[in-house]
């Protein structure tokens, strides 16, 4: 299967202690089997303390401390497990975060998930352009975003969001300002190229099945942006808590695909 990839894809690393929401805080990781297995076979103390540190059951999680960060995510913001034993030791969703994979016909659409800030910066600062992973060829995606009207006003809307799974309480603080606009509103200070980067990110991801879903997404950001008054910073803190709240729960982004589909 031919894999499809944003130009800036391989530019991306992660930026450890230097994150300000890292995704070793309030996501509960489960340890995949190989990895599970290879860390049975750890030997030593710390081959006792990295058992003692994930949650057995059907499937083995690292434990939580009592402030939901990862047992293994030192003071300093470091990981334990790539300290002691280097990077390779990490588990599939440790190592693979924050990409995403969307299986589109007969190609695997690859790229960087706005959960992260890292990303974000990335997403939101580079060209839109996508290219066949192997070989580097452009690959023509188009992204022009439909103009069709919201069905709700942000307020609705506002009301909708409330309803679903709540993972960050930081998006009750997004929705509150939701809830003041009468109107959809697109920042004028802000670049447009960012909405189209933006776009762009949302349809790869959900493909143009959903391409109602992307917009609404694209304006439910630029009108809290509008209402905050935000800097790219903020832009990319709203996207980050929209992204981390619709787009990794089964639950929200069913919803969302439904919802928006109506409209
Ligand atoms: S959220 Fe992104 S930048 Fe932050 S720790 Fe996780 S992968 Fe690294």
């Amino acid at each position: 299967m031919k894999t499809i990839i944003p130009s800036y894809y391989h530019q991306f690393r992660c930026v450890a202690d230097q994150c300000r929401h890292s995704c070793c805080i309030g996501w509960e990781i489960d340890v995949d089997a190989a990895t599970y297995e290879r860390y049975c076979g750890v030997e030593g103390p710390f081959g006792e303390r990295l058992r003692a540190g994930i949650c057995g059951g059907e499937v083995p999680c690292f434990r939580l401390t009592q402030n939901e960060r990862c047992t293994f995510l030192r003071a300093d913001g470091l990981c334990e497990i790539i300290c002691t034993l280097g990077e390779e030791y990490l588990c599939d969703i440790c190592r693979e975060h924050p990409r995403f994979y969307t299986e589109n016909g007969d190609v695997l659409q690859a790229g960087l998930g706005l959960c992260c800030e890292e990303a974000c910066r990335l997403v939101l600062s580079e060209p839109v352009a996508f290219v066949e992973e192997e070989t580097g060829t452009p690959v023509p995606f188009d992204y022009r975003m439909p103009q069709a009207a919201e069905k709700y006003t942000p307020q609705e809307w506002a009301a909708q969001y409330r309803r679903l799974e709540r993972l960050d309480p930081k998006w009750d603080a997004y929705l509150d300002r939701l809830e003041t606009c009468r109107d959809f509103a697109v920042p004028s200070h802000i670049d447009p190229a960012i909405w189209e980067r933006l776009f762009a990110y949302f349809l790869f991801r959900h493909t143009h099945e959903h391409a109602a879903f992307c917009a609404h997404a694209v304006r439910v950001i630029q009108t809290v942006c509008a209402a905050v008054d935000a800097d790219f910073q903020e832009l990319c803190e709203i996207c980050r808590v929209y992204s981390s709240e619709i787009e990794y729960s089964d639950e929200n982004i069913g919803y969302m695909y439904e919802k928006t589909a109506d409209a």
